[in-house]
């Protein structure tokens, strides 16, 4: 199918290539992941500015040819993030969003919900960013310290909220209703990610203990809006990832970043 293409799409990464383009990793709503080349785009007088920078959202003109490698031919900003990109935390935060949106979504298939997921992450994102310049802002005269609020959008809980969001998209959500082994709806102790969910007493055996507030955190954040994720303690929110990895890795052989950088609360 050549010839142009107008699509929506969100940068997942930007890498240099050749003496002056860029090769953009790119997630659209209607032809999942895409690669494409943007010509020229490092010399100063492109006239797609700074726009194909990772985490833009962006509105493309895209001609696609013979190979696999699509070519920009044009693009105009639809979001560009701007506070995201002032908070190291908050950039931090979205790098690993897009890395797990283009790990676990690395074909043409459509999945419109994700890109609408991602684009909510990333809105989160900037505008948690704002909140914390404007907090330290508000502050500076008392000499007080700054606060990182536990279950802020750029935390750990933030960020694995996601994740779960994204496997319930991948049909991958792991199951909590009832033992992934046996269907016992009661004594649900552990977590099994070759299982696919919670397990039993009985069934425990290939398990790890699973704490009733990792088991809360991951059905509030399945059935809430990501802006409302629920907090947790780091302990429940350990077990949160190991219950998100062990079954990525089982079931689609998937290996993720950490949820968020080393030391990160909440
Ligand atoms: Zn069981």
């Amino acid at each position: 199918m050549a010839g142009p293409v107008k699509t929506e799409a969100i940068v997942l990464r930007s890498l240099r290539y050749g003496e002056a383009d860029r090769i953009l990793h790119l997630y659209t709503p209607q032809r999942g992941r895409v690669s494409a080349i943007a010509k020229g785009v490092r010399r100063a007088r492109s006239r797609f500015g700074g726009r194909l920078e990772p985490f833009f959202r962006l509105e493309l003109d895209l001609h696609e040819g013979r190979g696999e490698l699509l070519t920009v031919t044009g693009a105009q900003t639809v979001e560009a993030y701007a506070r995201l990109r002032t908070d190291a935390r908050a950039l931090d935060a979205a790098a690993r969003a897009c890395d797990a949106v283009g790990r676990l979504f690395e074909t043409a298939e459509p999945h419109p919900n994700v890109f609408n997921l991602l684009c909510r992450r990333l809105s989160l994102l900037d505008a948690g960013a704002g909140a914390a310049v404007a907090g330290r802002a508000g502050r500076a005269g008392g000499g007080s310290q700054i606060q990182i609020h536990r279950g802020s959008a750029a935390g750990r809980a933030g960020a694995l909220a996601f994740r779960l969001k994204l496997m319930l998209a991948a049909g991958l959500a792991p199951q909590l209703g009832a033992c992934a082994n046996c269907g016992e709806r009661e004594h649900l102790v552990g977590f099994s990610g070759a299982c696919g969910g919670v397990v039993c007493g009985t069934c425990e055996a290939a398990s790890f203990p699973l704490d009733p507030g990792a088991y809360s955190f991951m059905t509030g954040a399945l059935g809430l809006p990501l802006a409302e994720t629920p907090g947790a303690g780091e302990q429940a929110l350990g077990q949160v990832e190991r219950a998100i990895s062990e079954t990525l890795e089982h079931h689609a052989h998937v290996r993720l970043m950490p949820a968020a950088a080393a030391g990160t609360a909440g």
